[in-house]
């Protein structure tokens, strides 16, 4: 399913801009391939380091953790204000905004609610002195924001408020509405202009970071462009134009359906599609689409998902649980599948670094905010292994390809039936095979019910996936592997193997 990536974030370099006293970013190797065998990196940086996410807890002694806050805070329908004429500390006003408040208010009554993100353009000042000297946001207009029911507020800046250089501490009066609403911030957002026009679905999905007052966190927004094909839609047409209800459908089909249907909402709320009743609409079960043709007009052929967001090639990358055909019996659209990060409570391979949080800025200290410094590994949690893991010349995590890490749709395996230590053959994926290549799926996911025994000594003990079975699902154009485990390959007091990996 082609889509359109758009990447929100800055790099995290040797280099990133912090807020003036906040910790600082440093990725140093602590093993490397030519003695190790594979490159990890230790990572330290602050809970608001490069582009990230405030938790009501930055500046609330009792507001939410960020690991409080359900995953769907940070996924939302987008409005771009275009506020690029401002100057060095000019003051963002609600007459600037208040042009756009018919498309928030009908955005944040969608699916996914609205985030708002004003584009000052100051990204193009990043790592500089003039990236201090943004524009910044009057304290009432964040609370009409608020007030029209956006959950998030965003900003390509360092922070919605005035940022002081001289020492004196300035005014945090967005900060204090947004959050203080239970209400979520974004800064260091980049890349806006590309989303400025447009239907855009944005993650700002954050680290599970236990107990922690925001997070860095990897922003992207998502769109499809592809309507649903010809031959799907006449089909559709067709039976139902016969008055069928149940129509037995190739998967692929079902996919295609899956994606109009993502595009319900809107079309619902474009008034395009008028359901007599929207209590009972679509129902996908297995591998047949019920569709109950009285609730769609006008007819399917003439619906337009062009500018739909792709809420299905969204969801593998916000750990949602894929929209495919053979999963998507859950009513859920959004299904956290990521660890906590606890410190002294994740699991780490020998050699790797440990998880910490410690507090830099405390509110019981009488600081000005909470603000929290970070030490993890770039395998620490639930995390991805990028080619540079075990090739120098592999790519790097930097370099890897947003639709590839969001290539869906996903299939799931069920391997809960493996044993400890127990070998994964081609056996046990020949059902999945099939479904990946009907599917045309990317992501294979395998559930061996490990994540049980997170933080335990079983948890090392997971199956292992067998390397020839590795290879046959790279064959089938396979580009991702995901395994609730340690690893993929065989870990053993004795030794660690690594043929999966490779
Ligand atoms: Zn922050
Ligand atoms: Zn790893």
């Amino acid at each position: 399913m082609p889509s359109t990536f758009v990447d929100l974030s800055h790099t995290l370099d040797e280099n990133v801009q912090v807020y003036p006293g906040d910790p600082t970013f440093s990725c140093c190797p602590v093993l490397n391939i030519k003695q190790d065998g594979w490159n990890v990196h230790n990572i330290s940086m602050g809970t608001h380091t490069g582009t990230h996410v405030d938790a009501p807890y930055h500046f609330l002694a009792k507001g939410a953790r960020i690991d409080d806050l359900p995953l769907s805070t940070f996924v939302g329908n987008v409005v771009v204000v275009d506020v690029t004429r401002k100057n060095a500390k000019e003051v963002i006003t609600w007459e600037d905004i208040s042009p756009h408040s018919d498309v928030i208010q009908r955005k944040a009554a969608q699916k996914h609610g609205v985030f708002v993100f004003l584009r000052t353009d100051w990204s193009q000042y990043w790592k500089s002195d003039a990236y201090l000297e943004h524009p910044f946001l009057a304290r009432d207009a964040a609370q009409r924001l608020i007030d029209l029911g956006v959950k998030l507020i965003g900003v390509d800046a360092l922070s919605p408020d005035e940022t002081r250089v001289d020492g004196s501490t300035p005014d945090f009066g967005v900060h204090a509405v947004v959050l203080g609403a239970g209400a979520v911030l974004a800064e260091n957002l980049t890349n806006l202009a590309e989303i400025q026009t447009g239907e855009w679905l944005v993650s700002l999905a954050p680290l599970k970071l236990k107990g922690c007052d925001g997070s860095p966190v990897r922003a992207f927004a998502c769109n499809a462009t592809s309507p649903i094909p010809t031959d799907v839609a006449s089909a559709l047409e067709s039976a139902l134009s016969s008055n069928a209800s149940v129509l037995p459908l190739q998967l692929s089909d079902a996919y295609a359906l899956a994606l109009m249907l993502a595009a319900h909402e809107l079309l619902l709320d474009s008034n395009l599609l008028v359901p007599a009743d929207r209590s009972s609409e679509t129902v996908i079960a297995g591998q047949a689409v019920v569709v109950y043709s009285r609730y769609i007009n006008p007819p399917i052929s003439q619906i337009d998902v062009h500018s739909c967001p792709a809420l299905p090639a969204c969801c593998a990358t916000l750990n949602c649980a894929p929209i495919s055909p053979m999963t998507s019996t859950s009513s859920q659209t959004i299904i956290d599948l990521t660890q906590p990060l606890v410190p002294g409570k994740v699991p780490a391979c020998a050699g790797h670094p440990c998880y910490n949080a410690s507090l830099n800025y405390s509110l019981a200290k009488g600081d000005f905010a909470n603000v929290h410094a970070l030490t993890l590994g770039t395998h620490t949690g639930t995390h991805i292994d990028a080619p540079y893991h075990f090739f120098m010349d592999g790519a790097t995590v930097d370099q890897l390809d947003l639709s590839i890490l969001s290539a869906v749709p996903a299939v799931v395996a069920d391997l809960r039936a493996k044993t400890s230590h127990e070998r994964i053959v081609w056996d046990d994926l020949t059902a999945a095979a099939d479904e990946i290549q009907r599917s045309g799926a990317r992501v294979l996911l395998l559930c061996t019910g490990w994540s049980r025994d997170w933080n335990t000594p079983n948890y090392s003990k997971h199956p292992f996936l067998d390397p020839d079975v590795a290879r046959r699902l790279l064959d089938l154009d396979v580009q991702v592997i995901g395994l609730d485990t340690m690893s993929p390959d065989k870990v053993t007091e004795e030794e660690e193997t690594a043929d999966v990996h490779l």
